[in-house]
C-alpha cells in the first residue's frame, strides 16, 4: 500500500519535473537567438555627483525583452548565458551598444558622461576582452576615458596576477575600472593596493542599512575614507531616500546611484533626464 502510495506521488511529481526541465530548455534555446532577434536592450541609471547634483554618468544594465515571458532581469539570465558560453558574445554586444549610445549622445550634445559596464567572470579571464574593448571603441570614436568597466571582488581575487596583467592591459586602452558591490567580497587590502582600479562602488545593502543605525553606517564611512586614502573615487549603489543622500553628503562620498533619484530606463527617458540636466536633490 505505501509502495502504491510511493509510486503515485513519483508519477504525480514526475510531469512537474518535466515541465520545469522543458521550460529551462526553451529559456536557453530562446536565449541563443535573443541576440540576433534584437530581444536585448541596455537600460541606463544616471550617476549623480554628491555635491551638485549633476548627472555625470550612467550605468548600463542588460534586458532580456523575451516575446512571451516580457523583460527578463539580468539577474536570472546572466549566470545562464555564462554556462552556456554565450556571455562572450552578448557581453561584447554590450560593451558595444554602451560606447556607440554614448557616442551618440556626445556628439547630440547631451554632455559628456561616463558609462559604466558590467563585466562577467568569464567575460574578463576571456581572451577576446581587450580586443572588444578596443573594437568598440574604435567603431564607436568614443574616448576610452568615457568607458568604466565594472568587475566584481571575486573576479580580481580569484587569481590575483592574472587579474593585474588584464586590469594592466585594460588601463592601457585608456578605459576606468570600477570595483562594484563592494563590501561583499573578500578582497583583501594589500592586494585592493595593487591593482590598478579608479572607482569603489558601495553595495546596496550596506546603504540599505546606514538608517539601521551603527553598523551599517560604520561600514558605509570606513569605504569612503578606504577608497579616498587610495585617491580613489567612490559611489554609492541603491540610494533610496533622501536621509541616505544626506549621510553620504556628510561624509564626502563621491557619486550617488539608486531609485532616489531614478531607476534604470530606456534610452529615450535617459535622453528627457540628461536634458533636465540634473536629478532633484533633496
Ligand atoms: P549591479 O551591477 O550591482 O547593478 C545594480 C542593480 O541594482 C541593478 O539591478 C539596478 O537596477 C539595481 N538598483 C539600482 N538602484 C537601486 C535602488 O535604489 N534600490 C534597489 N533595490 N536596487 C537598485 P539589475 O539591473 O537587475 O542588475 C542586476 C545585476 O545583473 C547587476 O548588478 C549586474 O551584476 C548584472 N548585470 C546587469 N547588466 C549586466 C551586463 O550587461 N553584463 C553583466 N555581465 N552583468 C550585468
Ligand atoms: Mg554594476
Ligand atoms: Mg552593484
Ligand atoms: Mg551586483
Amino acid at each position: 500500500r505505501a509502495k502504491e502510495l510511493g509510486r503515485n506521488n513519483y508519477q504525480f511529481y514526475c510531469p512537474a519535473m518535466n515541465a520545469r526541465t522543458l521550460e529551462r530548455l526553451r529559456i536557453e534555446a530562446d536565449l541563443r537567438h535573443a541576440l540576433e532577434r534584437n530581444e536585448l536592450v541596455l537600460h541606463y541609471q544616471p550617476q549623480v555627483d554628491v555635491l551638485s547634483g549633476a548627472i555625470v554618468g550612467m550605468e548600463a544594465l542588460l534586458r532580456w525583452e523575451h516575446p512571451v515571458l516580457g523583460v527578463v532581469s539580468p539577474a536570472s539570465f546572466i549566470s545562464l548565458a555564462e554556462e552556456m558560453g554565450l556571455i562572450i558574445p552578448i557581453g561584447a554586444w554590450v560593451i558595444r551598444t554602451a560606447c556607440l549610445q554614448n557616442m551618440a549622445w556626445q556628439e547630440a550634445g547631451l554632455g559628456k558622461l561616463r558609462m559604466a559596464v558590467n563585466l562577467s567572470a568569464r567575460q574578463f579571464t576571456g581572451k577576446d576582452l581587450l580586443q572588444s574593448v578596443a573594437d568598440a571603441l574604435e567603431e564607436s570614436g568614443l574616448a576610452a576615458r568615457y568607458l568604466e568597466l565594472e568587475l566584481t571582488e571575486s573576479m580580481v581575487m580569484n587569481d590575483v596576477d592574472s587579474a593585474i596583467t588584464i586590469l594592466r592591459r585594460l588601463k592601457e586602452l585608456g578605459v576606468h575600472i570600477a570595483i562594484d558591490d563592494f563590501g561583499t567580497g573578500y578582497s583583501s587590502l594589500s592586494y585592493l593596493r595593487r591593482f590598478p582600479i579608479d572607482v569603489l562602488k558601495i553595495d546596496q545593502s550596506f546603504v540599505a542599512d546606514i538608517a539601521l543605525g551603527a553598523d551599517g553606517a560604520a561600514i558605509v564611512v570606513s569605504i569612503i575614507s578606504l577608497a579616498h586614502s587610495l585617491r580613489l573615487k567612490v559611489i554609492a549603489e541603491g540610494v533610496e531616500t533622501a536621509e541616505q543622500l544626506a549621510f553620504l553628503r556628510e561624509h564626502g562620498c563621491d557619486e550617488v546611484q539608486g531609485y532616489f533619484f531614478s531607476r534604470p530606463v530606456g534610452a529615450l527617458e535617459f535622453e528627457h533626464l540628461i536634458a533636465q540636466g540634473r536629478c532633484a536633490m533633496a
